[in-house]
């Protein structure tokens, strides 16, 4: 099961401490009153098509939305107890008027979280009202990824370097018949937390990237887009870096396969004995 991290830019409205008091002292140790608290909605995700071709489908948002209730709030995603900043006491999933790439109404599920109003958070509140904070990411689990036209699952061709469907239908392309093809993000396994981000990523040189980085969609692209790399000086590194991540990815399809056998194997032990 894959973590998935999604942002969006921050969207924050005030919430009324003194109606939500019952419900944010479900969480807290001690009793709190509507003085001690400052809390806000909070747009969390939502069911449009994102920098990466992909979206949580509206069946996602519907279950994620109970399984964000009670989870932290963190900055810049670093779980360092000086960073877990508030709690997500309610949530809730809100159809709006307008439209995603995809057609349908836009969809957000929208978190309350509740801080407490000390000296300790005064900065972060403070970056909250002026609007120095520029986004929020969750961090889900995501059980199946599946291609948006036939529902079935998603792969990279090797040969093509383009994520595929079984029924060949490619990420990013528009078919005459069918439509747009992105990837459905489905059957969410729990939900990790929501983080405050207030420094974009950096562009930075020697900063090692996640695979799934929207950056590192952008630096295929531009390589891509060249007619020839092969003059490039760089380009014996890329090739072997390439041939590295295929067979591991190789490895890690073999690996499973020697786990599911040994769990087999396990299971007809355990039944003989
Ligand atoms: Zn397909």
């Amino acid at each position: 099961m894959a973590k998935v991290l999604k942002s969006l830019s921050l969207k924050t409205k005030k919430a009324d401490a003194a109606a939500d008091i019952a419900l944010i002292n479900q969480f807290s140790v001690k009793e709190l009153s509507p003085e001690e608290v400052y809390c806000f909605s909070v747009a969390m995700c939502d069911n449009d098509i994102d920098r990466e071709t992909e979206r949580f489908t509206n069946k996602t948002l519907d279950a994620l939305a109970p399984m964000f209730v009670g989870k932290t709030v963190i900055s810049d995603h670093s779980w360092r107890s000086g960073n877990q900043i508030g709690r997500i006491y309610d949530t809730y999933v809100q159809r709006t008027a307008e439209q995603n790439q995809a057609g349908e109404p836009l969809r957000q599920l929208i978190g309350k979280v509740y801080m407490l109003n000390n000296e300790d958070n005064k900065a972060i509140i403070d970056a909250i009202e002026a609007g120095i904070l520029k986004e929020v990411s969750v961090g889900v689990s995501i059980k199946s990824r599946t291609c948006s036209l036939c529902g079935e699952k998603m792969h990279i061709n090797w040969s093509s370097w383009k994520m595929e469907c079984e029924k060949h239908h490619v990420l990013g392309e528009t078919y005459p018949e069918e439509g747009y093809c992105f990837l459905n993000l489905d059957d969410p396994g729990d939900a990790y937390e929501l983080s405050f981000v207030a420094v974009p990523a950096q562009r930075n040189a020697g900063v090692t990237k996640a695979a799934n980085d929207p950056d590192v969609d952008e630096a295929f692209d531009t390589l891509l887009s060249c007619p020839d790399l092969s003059e490039h000086r760089q380009f014996g590194e890329l090739l072997k870096h390439m041939q590295q991540s295929s067979m591991q990815a190789v490895d890690r399809e073999e690996r499973k396969k020697i786990l599911e056998e040994n769990d087999k194997i396990i299971k007809i032990f355990e039944k003989e004995n």
